[in-house]
């Protein structure tokens, strides 16, 4: 058997063209969809991943404005900048790109968004929503792409097992809190560092959400035969390459022989959240404006 491939460039390109409609029809109302990122620093990962969401705004007719901070900025710059943007009316969507550089406090910066303003869904009161079984706040984007992605893959949710290998408060407690809620019905374990026999528990996946870090760890012989498996791992593994480096995800390409549904890395959960930030946005800006 060979998987099917869960194919997030084609999904995230039918939210992306939705969210263009919408951004169309608030345009006509006099509303400009406006999205602030905040980067700080020169993490060359974060720069790749500014880009693409400045790209996707260019895409889908959102206005973008980048912040540029170097990495020995004062915290207080951080904070007043995050003020600044929270009192502008014309910004709708603000995100501080992770990582900080080390030292600075990402859970205090995060406090401090506005949660009308915050596209990345990590204020404690949209996180609380979630926890609520509510998805009206801001939804985490990577967490909303992956059970969107399930869903246009026509994976069955209800009753069924899921297993979600990461607790983060980004990807793997958001998502099982998904995955879990009253409508979705899927019964949840949480898997991470400290979880004795982690491919055993894995085995009784019907669903199966690898959200590590760690290239490859999920293995085929983890994997029950037909189950759904969610690659969110990016992986920067060395090679002889001229670049020096390949991505590789959570899971090993020997999954695919196994898995009844897989979705790759890269072009799976990657333009899924990509796509999420946008509807975030254009969700942000038509309730500001109400
Ligand atoms: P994180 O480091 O915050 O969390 C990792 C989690 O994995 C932790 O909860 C930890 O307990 C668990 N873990 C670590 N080692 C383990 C092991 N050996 N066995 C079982 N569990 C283990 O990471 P994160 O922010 O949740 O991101 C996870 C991965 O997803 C990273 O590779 C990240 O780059 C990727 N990611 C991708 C996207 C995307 O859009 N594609 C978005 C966010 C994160």
């Amino acid at each position: 058997m060979t998987a099917v491939v869960l194919d997030g460039k084609a999904c995230a390109a039918e939210v992306e063209a939705e969210v263009s409609a919408q951004v169309a029809e608030l345009a006509e109302a006099g509303v400009h969809p406006h999205l602030a990122v905040v980067i700080v620093g020169d993490d060359p990962a974060s720069h790749i991943y500014v880009s693409g969401k400045e790209r996707a705004c260019a895409r889908v007719g959102i206005r973008s404005t980048r912040i540029d901070l170097p990495a020995d900025t004062d915290f207080s710059r951080v904070v007043s900048t995050v003020e600044e943007l929270n009192a502008n009316d014309d910004v709708h969507g603000i995100l501080v790109q992770s990582p900080l550089p080390k030292g600075m406090d990402e859970l205090a910066v995060t406090d401090l968004i506005d949660p009308a303003k915050d596209v990345d869904g990590f204020h404690p009161s949209n996180l609380g929503r979630l926890v609520q079984g509510r998805v009206d706040g801001m939804v985490p984007c990577t967490p909303a792409g992956i059970v969107h992605l399930l869903n246009w893959g026509g994976v069955e949710l209800s009753g069924k097992r899921a297993v979600v290998i990461g607790r983060s408060r980004i990807v793997g407690t958001p998502v099982s809190l998904l995955l879990a809620r009253k409508g979705v019905d899927s019964t949840v374990s949480v898997a991470h560092s400290r979880t004795a026999d982690l491919a055993g528990l894995c085995r009784q996946a019907d669903i199966l959400v690898a959200a590590v870090g760690r290239a490859e760890l999920v293995r085929a012989d983890w994997v029950k035969p037909g189950a759904a498996v969610i690659d969110v791992g990016v992986n920067r593994v060395d090679d002889d390459s001229e670049r020096g480096y390949h991505l590789a995800g959570d899971v090993h390409p020997e999954v695919s022989a196994v898995a009844g549904t897989i979705s790759p890395v890269p072009g799976g959960v990657g333009p899924m959240t990509i796509a999420m930030l946008m509807r975030n946005t254009v969700r942000a800006a038509f309730n500001q404006s109400k």
